[in-house]
């Protein structure tokens, strides 16, 4: 077994999950895998429970975006089933945000008890703030007791415990936060290489193809040259005709696709501007 470092990220991921959907519902961490989408009949199978009881937890989880799912089409019966997969960094932040919440409550119980004073009707165990204290003039409502002055140092020290427990669980989600999010980053380069790669390639297959293409137009200009320069030997003096070599071989191979375009337009043009 991978042991610890794992148990601990799957504790994490549990508690999330019992947080949103109950207890019963915890053991779908031991299922649900992080990088592969699993059908939601085997899900259903492996909880012992329906699909429909099934789908229930898994929208209720995918709300909080903690499990995400892809649906593919049974071609012979023409319905679609959902696969899912558990999003472990989401189900981190989750539960980072849920843990903060409650410790800063703790955190502002402990500023409170140790900056004030509470009193206590020791028969009713009903507890009072000064300023309510002072308004029952320290008498209880309900026994007419008289308050006494409470002992804060065992609250205190349940609270502080609490609130140790739950800065030091933070601490732990943060790091498993930077190792999800470092595995992710070195996904995504192994995923943005491969995909340069392709590009790579693709692009490699184009220059080749549009190399012989050039290739075999230009061989066919050459033909073709060589025929009108023969012609045109034989009509004009020998100066234009070396022009005219000049400018073919020069031009023409660079511009090939797009020289029809361009010359397509502006005749359009002309046209408009002379109605
Ligand atoms: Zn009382």
């Amino acid at each position: 077994m991978l042991a610890k470092k794992d148990e601990k990220l799957k504790n994490f991921l549990r508690e999330s999950v019992v947080i949103i959907v109950g207890k019963p519902a915890e053991p779908i961490v031991d299922f649900l895998e992080g990088n592969k989408y699993l059908n939601e009949f085997l899900i259903a199978k492996k909880l012992e429970i329906t699909i429909n009881q099934t789908r229930n937890i898994l929208y209720k989880l995918s709300d909080h975006g903690i499990v995400s799912s892809i649906r593919k089409k049974d071609k012979r019966k023409g319905w679609y089933t959902y696969f899912w997969k558990i999003e472990i960094i989401r189900a981190l932040e989750f539960l980072k945000a849920h843990i903060k919440k409650r410790s800063d409550q703790v955190k502002h119980q402990v500023d409170s008890r140790e900056s004030k004073i509470f009193y206590i009707c020791e028969r009713c165990n009903i507890e009072f703030n000064e300023e309510n204290a002072l308004l029952y003039e320290f008498t209880c409502n309900e026994c007419g007791n008289i308050f006494t002055l409470k002992d804060n140092t065992k609250v205190l020290k349940e609270l502080r415990k609490n609130f140790a427990r739950q800065t030091n669980d933070l601490n732990e989600i943060d790091g498993e936060l930077v190792q999800e999010k470092e595995k992710l980053g070195k996904k995504k380069t192994r995923e943005l290489q491969k995909e340069e790669k392709e590009k790579k390639r693709k692009r490699d297959e184009k220059r080749i193809a549009s190399k012989k293409l050039r290739d075999a137009k230009k061989a066919l200009e050459e033909k073709t040259k060589k025929k009108t320069a023969k012609k045109v030997v034989k009509k004009v003096t020998k100066k234009p005709v070396k022009k005219t070599v000049k400018k073919v071989t020069k031009k023409k191979p660079k511009v090939i696709k797009k020289i029809k375009i361009p010359k397509a337009k502006p005749k359009k043009k002309v046209v408009k501007k002379r109605k």
